[in-house]
């Protein structure tokens, strides 16, 4: 299985449905995205996620942190 959102293959089921064996919840090592097993194929199939929403693991560096981190103050 591979993440819908930047296709990395580090996938693990986070949660299962508390009641019998409905879904699962999938979350993303690499970008933190979560999805449910049940979801449409626009979500779980990495061919048909929005390509708009995709992200590529290699530019997570140049994204900023909302908010920013301000930088440490020193003591004096
Ligand atoms: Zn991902």
């Amino acid at each position: 299985m591979k993440c819908p959102r930047c296709e990395s293959k580090f996938v693990n089921v986070m949660v299962k449905s508390p009641v019998g064996d409905v879904w699962e919840v999938y979350l993303c090592d690499t970008c933190k995205f979560t999805w449910r097993s049940t979801e449409g194929e626009n979500i779980t199939d990495p061919e048909q996620y929005d390509k708009r929403f995709k992200l590529n693991p290699e530019e997570f560096e140049k994204l900023g942190h909302i908010p920013p981190i301000p930088p440490l103050t020193k003591n004096k």
